[in-house]
């Protein structure tokens, strides 16, 4: 039993007996980080508190949609009242639309938008919408990109050039990935040389415009747009999964921040307010596939579901009126990030630290990142002992440094003053690590 966190650990022993392996989706479980996963009690504004009662500063967030901080008193009291009214009706309902409206003023590309339940949901339905619409069968991910767990996209990369799927899970069929071609991020001719081989049969190109799946990577210039540019060139969709960005880069997402107009766009994570909602939208002749309208399937018992759509609703709606939102968000994540630089600096310890809008990363590596290889070459093990040793201190970070961090606006120079110099004892754990590994 862990000493610090009994209660936890207490309660992760009990999860273990009826959850496999203690949590509802993996990441959460600190396998790779090891020791126990905080239970958590509640959060508000930029702390969470588990149910020890230690307090944290979070820049997890959810993974993301806490954008506003936890329990935002607007976006709780909106959500209070919609449950008031019933909480789910299987029936149409004004905040959908409403909800629709505010994600298309954003990201105008989107001219018609379909309400899901998960990131995942998005992407899968944003798949065969592309199939159908071209009429071809295979789709362009890269190394180190998530689009969720469902089975043609659970595939990263063989080395180099572009292989033929092979799944990263056993239960997915090779079948399924077979027209999945994966190629490396930020490597224009990789790409340029997929469509070569396979021009007539490469239904879209899926991408996120910022990865944030193998820890931050920021494009390199000019990248997106010569996705772009191929993806039109052969008459294949771009589909940008903006599941992270969107909401998060900026109010229009990477599609804005890099002045890209995708042909479908996936959301998830902000757009649902910190509960479960998904979306997928693009140019109104490809939308126009979808039942009811054309022969597309695509349903859901709960996709629209009145209090996801109000806490959705009520979080855009705040982000679109709060002059100079994403200035300040963006801000806050540079100072972070410089901090954490400069402390490692300091300490001397190697690190490639990134961020952008209200994004930042740290990798454990002397090298540039810029894809999903040079991503790996990170020392695992320097990550471990800087995150223990901040979570010792109160800061809550992802618990792998292939994952983001994230930046709301509840947070203060003063969270992030004191996460800058936990950091100082946390790299000189490291540097002593690294002085003498054991
Ligand atoms: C989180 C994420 C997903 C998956 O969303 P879920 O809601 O977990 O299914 C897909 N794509 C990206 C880019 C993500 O960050």
């Amino acid at each position: 039993m862990d000493h610090k966190v009994p209660k936890s650990a207490e309660a992760f022993a009990e999860a273990k007996q009826y959850i496999p392996g203690g949590v509802n989706s993996p990441v959460r479980s600190f396998r790779s980080v090891g020791g126990t996963p905080r239970f958590i009690d509640r959060a508000a504004g930029s702390r969470i508190y588990d149910v020890d009662g230690n307090e944290y500063i979070d820049y997890v967030l959810s993974w993301g949609p806490m954008i506003l901080g936890h329990a935002h008193p607007e976006v709780v009291a909106a959500v209070r009242e919609a449950a008031g009214r019933g909480t789910s009706y299987g029936a149409p309902t004004r905040v959908e639309t409403e909800l629709a409206k505010l994600i298309q003023k954003a990201l105008p590309s989107m001219e018609m938008i379909r309400m899901v339940n998960s990131g995942t949901e998005a992407t899968m339905s944003a798949l065969r919408l592309a199939r159908a619409y071209t009429k071809r069968s295979r789709i362009v991910k890269f190394a180190g990109c998530y689009h969720g767990h469902h089975d043609s996209l659970l595939v990263k990369a063989g080395s180099g050039a572009a292989t033929f799927g092979v799944p990263d899970s056993p239960g997915v069929p090779a079948g399924t990935t077979e027209h999945t071609l994966t190629v490396p991020y930020n490597d224009e001719a990789a790409l340029a040389r997929v469509f070569e081989e396979y021009s007539d049969d490469i239904a879209a190109v899926i991408i996120e415009p910022v990865p944030g799946n193998m820890g931050l990577v920021p494009p390199r210039e000019g990248y997106l747009q010569a996705v772009r540019d191929l993806t039109a060139r052969y008459g294949a969709l771009l589909i940008f999964d903006e599941v992270m960005t969107g909401f998060r880069l900026a109010l229009g997402g990477g599609q804005a921040m890099f002045g890209i107009r995708p042909d479908i766009t996936c959301l998830s994570k902000i757009i649902g307010g910190g509960l479960p909602v998904g979306a997928y939208g693009g140019r109104r002749d490809i939308m126009e596939l979808i039942a009811p309208l054309g022969p597309v399937y695509q349903a859901g018992t709960l996709s629209g579901n009145p209090l996801a759509m109000t806490a959705g609703a009520t979080t855009l709606r705040l982000l679109h009126e709060t002059d100079g939102f994403y200035a300040r968000l963006a801000e806050a994540t540079t100072r972070i990030a410089s901090g954490l630089k400069a402390a490692a600096g300091e300490a001397g310890v190697a690190v490639q630290c990134y961020s952008l809008g209200g994004m930042f990363g740290l990798f454990f590596s002397g090298q540039p990142v810029y894809d999903f290889q040079s991503a790996q070459r990170s020392d695992i093990a320097a990550f471990n002992i800087y995150f223990h040793a901040m979570l010792d201190q109160g800061i809550y970070l992802s618990p792998s440094q292939f994952e983001a961090c994230f930046m709301s606006a509840a947070h203060t120079e003063a969270d992030i003053d004191r996460t800058v110099a936990a950091s100082r004892t946390a790299f000189a754990k490291v540097a002593e690590y690294l002085r003498n590994p054991h």
